[in-house]
């Protein structure tokens, strides 16, 4: 006979990021004290612990860049700096009580899904074996950082690193450096980098289009204003918010609306460089969209300081005292600094997770990265991706993305219980008729006008991006769906939830 058994706690969740630690303080608001938080590093937070990198800030305005429900009325600028972000969401650890279930130091490096007793396995680094009902996965689609694939990194004599794993103790000063990529980081990275070293030299591989950044400090008055008024500060945050959605219409329902956005693109560009082959090398030839639309005010006038130069070609190789890029020209350098991203398309999955009949994650999305909104997969039983497959976004604020899904997970779990049921699966229809809704919808998005990008996989398919507004993704997350589950509707009179879920996980 089929049994549940006790479990160690209601929920396990991996990952102190926004996701994992919105997901805990949601379960910890609804009195669901029965759940533990495994981290793999030293501290929470995910993104805004490992990038603190010079410039480092966020290119969503804060006030929407933040938990609806903890608005924070302190954000010295409108785009804040990484630390305030880090800062911020170490106390929210706190002031929702969820500290003293977080685990640290403790990666999860296997999760298997028992049928028999339907429970969740979780296996971690320093850390005995814990069952728990649900499984909820919140690694972070931007956590594994991505070098170029070319030969000689290792030999390179000076330091060398990514834009993730910043080295404060490397000095720049007086040194010549390469910057390879131009991505968001990059970005951020090159004005603070270029007053400081003898010589910049930034391997761009395609220029990215870059807008002008509407930040400015947030005066204490206004700080003042939003504490004593939160209503102001929530108008503000909407304001934000619907400004932001309707940009939808140019990425994904008519993408040569974008051509107006290259325009003002152009003239920021022919504002800010005087040398005509630099603006033509730095100047894009996709929509904007295609590739990430990056915003800067410092951007294009450190590009035309003398002491930069804009090599527009890959890198081929590094050596011990250079790199050499795809021109077939030699750089000596000092220092390599790697802003090439992540690995956005094979990160999520790379926890090994077992489901039902063997059914291995990592192998599954080997094939084909989807999910059912993102969030479920059959043959997963109670388990939650958070930012999984198609919830990437060009326009607003993940951290929007990530409170639908997690109140999706919450009414998951209430309905699932509701109906007496112990276990939920994502009927495999379900799953693949959403999944094949969203390919067309892709293709004629700005993601699909003809650009190689970091949204789409090796068969050219978009795994990463939602292709709606996320409005349309909060309403389809609303609710679970009961029709679209298998729910396991033979419950057993012996399991004992309730006490599970009242044990605080230590
Ligand atoms: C520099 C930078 C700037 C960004 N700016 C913005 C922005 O302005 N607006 C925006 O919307 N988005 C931005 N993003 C995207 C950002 O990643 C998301 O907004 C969000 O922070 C992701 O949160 P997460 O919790 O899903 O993932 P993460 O913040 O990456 O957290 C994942 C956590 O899981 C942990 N983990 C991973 N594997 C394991 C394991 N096996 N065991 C235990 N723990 C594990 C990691 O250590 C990490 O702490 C930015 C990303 C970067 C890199």
């Amino acid at each position: 006979m089929r049994h549940s058994p006790d479990v160690d706690v209601d929920v396990a969740i991996v990952g102190t990021g926004f996701a994992g630690l919105c997901m805990a303080i949601q379960l910890q608001r609804a009195g669901r004290h029965s759940y533990a938080v495994f981290e793999r590093a030293d501290r929470i937070g995910g993104t805004w612990r490992d990038n603190h990198y010079p410039g480092c800030a966020c290119d969503v305005p804060s006030h929407l860049y933040s938990f609806s429900f903890a608005q924070n009325p302190r954000w010295s600028r409108m785009f804040a700096p990484h630390h305030e972000i880090h800062s911020y969401l170490e106390r929210c650890v706190d002031d929702f009580g969820v500290r003293e279930h977080v685990r640290l130091g403790a990666a999860v490096t296997r999760a298997e899904f028992d049928e028999d007793a339907r429970v969740w396995r979780v296996h971690s680094r320093g850390q005995p074996t814990v069952t728990a009902r649900y499984l909820v996965l919140g690694t972070g689609p931007l956590s594994q950082p991505a070098y170029p694939d070319v030969p000689g990194i290792e030999t390179f004599r000076g330091p060398a690193f990514h834009s993730a794993r910043w080295d404060h103790d490397v000095s720049f000063a007086g040194k010549r450096v390469a910057v390879v990529g131009t991505g968001a980081s990059a970005v951020q990275i090159v004005p603070r980098l270029a007053p400081q070293v003898r010589e910049l030299t930034l391997v761009q591989r395609t220029p990215p289009w870059v807008l002008p950044k509407p930040d400015r400090e947030i005066t204490g008055l206004e700080q003042r204003l939003f504490e004593a008024l939160p209503a102001a500060q929530r108008a503000l945050r909407w304001w934000q918010y619907w400004s932001m959605d309707a940009r939808t219409l140019a990425f994904t329902v008519e993408p040569r609306l974008m051509r107006a956005v290259a325009r003002l693109g152009r003239r920021v560009i022919r504002r800010h460089i005087a040398d005509p082959a630099l603006r033509a090398a730095v100047t894009p030839d996709y929509l904007p969209g295609c590739k990430r639309i990056l915003i800067a005010n410092d951007y294009y006038p450190a590009l035309a300081r003398d002491n930069v130069r804009v090599v527009p070609h890959g890198l081929r190789r590094v050596a011990e005292t250079g790199i050499e890029t795809a021109d077939g020209q030699s750089h000596e350098v000092d220092a390599i600094v790697f802003g090439t991203g992540f690995r956005v398309t094979d990160a999520l999955g790379r926890v090994p997770v077992f489901g039902r009949g063997g059914a291995e994650l990592n192998q599954i999305w080997c094939e084909q990265m989807s999910a059912y909104l993102g969030t479920t997969l059959p043959r997963f039983p109670n388990l939650f991706v958070l930012l999984g497959p198609n919830t990437g976004l060009g326009h607003s604020s993940m951290v929007f993305m990530i409170e639908a899904q997690v109140d999706y997970a919450m009414n998951c779990m209430r309905e699932t219980e509701r109906r007496g049921a112990l276990t939920f699966d994502v009927r495999e229809r379900d799953h693949a008729a959403f999944n094949q809704g969203l390919q067309p919808r892709l293709r004629r998005s700005v993601w699909g006008s003809g650009c190689t990008s970091w949204y789409l996989n090796a068969r050219g398919d978009n795994v990463s991006a939602w292709p709606g507004s996320t409005t349309e993704f909060w309403l389809r997350t609303r609710r679970m769906e009961a029709d679209h589950y298998e729910l396991d509707a033979a419950p057993n009179p012996h399991t004992s939830l309730h006490s599970a879920r009242d044990r605080v996980a230590g």
